[in-house]
């Protein structure tokens, strides 16, 4: 069984966490693996290695992306799990953590073949799917109509989100995630960092779903972004870029790669000197090597794990805060408990009511890490793990789990 990343010694100089409730958090309650076999011909059969990781589910069935990736891992999934746990109580939604993992090549399959791992994977997850134990949703390698192929195997809309709009899905929940990162952002600027956002600038690396997003919504509302980058490079221009422009052309060629503009490396955005930097990339991008060039005044992070644990304890030293993951980009899971209570109840809810939801739910995991940051003297991230931890343990005495 995968154990826990969380630091449960250094929590509980702050907080009362009863050994009974460290032990269920310290390890997921179900962790499967399986073989998705398809015959393709007679003589061909396509295999793939599943996984389904259940981390907790005290406050609610358990949540989280299917990810299709080759290389992706049970330890992978495990981790993943685990971090929907602390970010669904932290945002105060009635989720548990949940993940799953299908190490195939999506790229390397056809849109047939895709469909009919999907279907299997229905099948042998049917119960668990059919009771609501486990909702599903979109990860790296899965999309909308993936989602809409498990709603079609079950009929049961609430029972997987990230379904096209059309289709049971969710106006905006495409830019939740990226909205959720802006809000936060502008909470930084006025709540830290007492700034307006027209006379803030930010960078940000990742121009994605979670990056772009956040780019265009922070350009929207007056902030000067300076620099963004993808695997490709990046842009930059002191005086503001034009992300609108720079996003068309993204989009268009499926990179930054031809955007026009002043190139900068990933390295050098990550050191610029700006008031926000977002890193909405993917894991491990401030290191222990290049925590100590960072001069951004906040680092929000979009991604899952952008910061490594030693570049947290340098970055920490130096007073630079970070809004930790479990919060920040916490908007795409809002949306996902928007979209299953839409499907449980028939209701019809627009972008602007979605964008509400993750701006409350994020406003009052924001406030209550400023709050227990300030009580307790700890950093942000410390903070968000202690206000989970502790919805968490009252949720388990609640179910009398404890
Ligand atoms: P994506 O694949 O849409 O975008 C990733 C972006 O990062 C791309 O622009 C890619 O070119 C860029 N990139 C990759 N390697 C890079 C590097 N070394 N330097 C600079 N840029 C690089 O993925 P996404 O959905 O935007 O997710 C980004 C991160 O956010 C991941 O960590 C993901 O787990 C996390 N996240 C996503 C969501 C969501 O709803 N999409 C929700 C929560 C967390």
């Amino acid at each position: 069984m995968a154990r826990s990343r969380i630091d449960f010694d250094a929590l509980r100089k702050h907080t009362e966490i009863p050994p009974s409730a460290e032990l269920l958090l310290r390890q997921p309650e179900k962790e499967t693996t399986f073989n998705l076999n398809l015959k393709i011909d007679p003589n061909r059969i396509l295999r793939a290695d599943c996984y389904v990781v259940y981390w907790n589910t005290v406050r609610g069935p358990a949540k989280g992306g299917i990810r299709f990736q080759p290389d992706v891992t049970l330890e992978e999934t495990a981790d993943l799990a685990e971090r929907m746990v602390w970010k669904t109580a932290l945002a105060r939604i009635p989720f548990g953590g949940g993940k799953s993992g299908i190490a195939l090549d999506p790229r390397q399959i056809s849109r047939f073949e895709k469909t009919a791992v999907i279907k299997e994977y229905v099948h042998v997850l049917n119960l668990d799917l059919a009771h609501g134990v486990y909702v599903p949703a979109p990860d790296m390698g899965t999309d909308a109509t993936d989602m809409a192929v498990i709603y079609g195997e079950l009929h049961i809309p609430e029972c997987v989100t990230g379904k096209p709009p059309r289709v049971g899905g969710l106006p905006g929940r495409r830019e939740a995630t990226g909205r959720g990162v802006f809000h936060a952002s502008i909470l930084a600027l006025r709540e830290v960092l007492r700034k307006t956002p027209r006379r803030a600038t930010a960078a940000v690396q990742g121009f994605g779903n979670v990056g772009m997003h956040a780019a265009l919504f922070l350009h929207e509302a007056g902030v000067k972004v300076v620099a963004v980058s993808d695997v490709t490079g990046g842009r930059y221009d002191p005086r503001g870029l034009d992300i609108p422009h720079l996003a068309e052309r993204a989009l268009k060629d499926g990179s930054l790669g031809n955007a026009p503009g002043k190139k900068i490396g990933n390295d050098e955005l990550l050191a610029l000197e700006v008031d926000i930097l977002a890193p909405c990339a993917k894991e491990d991008q401030i290191t222990r090597d290049n925590a100590r060039d960072v001069k951004a005044r906040i680092v929000v992070e979009g991604a899952n794990g952008p910061t490594t644990p030693e570049a947290d304890l340098i970055l920490d030293q130096r007073h630079v805060p970070v809004v930790p993951d479990i919060l920040a980009n916490a908007g795409g899971v809002i949306a996902s408990y928007v979209e299953w209570r839409q499907g449980k109840s028939g209701a019809i809810t627009d972008k602007a009511e979605t964008f509400e939801v993750v701006e409350n739910r994020i406003g009052v995991a924001f406030a209550d890490m400023l709050r227990v940051a300030r009580e307790k003297k700890v950093s942000f991230r410390t903070a968000c793990q202690i206000s989970a931890a502790e919805e968490l343990v009252a949720s388990m005495r609640d179910r009398d789990w404890i």
